[in-house]
């Protein structure tokens, strides 16, 4: 699929940020219903060489703890913004990027941001999102920002590819 190299991938993301959408895209390649990520549910999508645990982030900070299983290992980090939310959801979705880029076992993880709901009007672009979410003040970390619609799939596969090349 991506190369042939494993990758061991979390995506993660406020809620409603679209990760089940991009989850069920690139597992079936069509779109199926989702329900909201809530509680312990944890969703993992194994296909070919790519290993990818999803988690909602947004809430839930008596879970997060429990993370940690899902870390180990992880080269690549996927996190997943809804570019239509108000700004007060944009702080929050970067206050948790950066919470969880301080783990440990992330410290080496590739980032990439896919800045979703493209199609939505007024949508923040991929630059503007970038200045949102202050990655520019991360050090020593390889990110990238792809530009999305997971309903449709546009941009997923640029994005994992982009993983694929930086992990290898
Ligand atoms: P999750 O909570 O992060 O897993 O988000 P979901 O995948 O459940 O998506 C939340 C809602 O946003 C659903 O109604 C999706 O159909 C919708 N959605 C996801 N991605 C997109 C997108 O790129 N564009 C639009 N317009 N809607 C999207």
């Amino acid at each position: 699929l991506f190369g042939q190299q494993e990758m061991t991938l979390l995506m993660v993301g406020l809620d409603n940020a679209g990760k089940t959408t991009v989850l069920y895209k690139l597992k079936l390649g069509e779109n199926m219903p989702t329900v909201p990520t809530i509680g312990f549910n944890v969703e993992t999508l194994e296909y070919k060489n790519v290993r990818l645990t999803l988690w909602d982030v947004g809430g839930q900070n008596k879970i997060r703890p429990l993370w940690r299983h899902y870390y180990h290992n992880t080269q690549g980090l996927i996190f997943v913004v809804d570019c239509a939310e108000s700004q007060e959801r944009m702080e929050e979705a970067r206050e948790e990027l950066h919470r969880v880029l301080q783990d440990e076992e992330l410290r080496s993880a590739a980032v990439l941001v896919l800045a979703n709901k493209q199609d939505l009007p007024g949508a923040a672009s991929p630059a503007q999102l970038t200045d949102w979410l202050g990655l520019h003040s991360l050090r020593g970390r390889t990110w990238f920002v792809q530009a999305s619609c997971a309903v449709t799939g546009e941009g997923l596969y640029e994005g994992l590819d982009w993983l694929s090349r930086t992990i290898a």
